[in-house]
């Protein structure tokens, strides 16, 4: 199992802006609650499934099996 980021720089570049100009909170997401706090909730849960493949909700990250 590994979590890389996108091999896009210039979506890394985006969400990483988003990211900043949120304080931390999901910038594909509205609200402030705990769980969309980056690394969010969705995405520590499909970290912890072992037959989840794939990108994060915004695409920051990428999880290999
Ligand atoms: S892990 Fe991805 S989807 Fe989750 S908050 Fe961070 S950038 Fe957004």
């Amino acid at each position: 199992m590994k979590v890389r980021y996108n091999e896009n720089a210039e979506i890394v570049k985006t969400v990483k802006e988003g990211l900043k100009r949120r304080g931390g909170y999901c910038p594909c997401r509205t609200g402030t609650s705990e769980d969309i706090k980056c690394m969010c909730k969705e995405f520590r849960d499909q970290i912890a499934d072992p037959n989840f493949e794939g990108y994060c909700h915004c695409m920051l990250y990428y999880k290999e099996k």
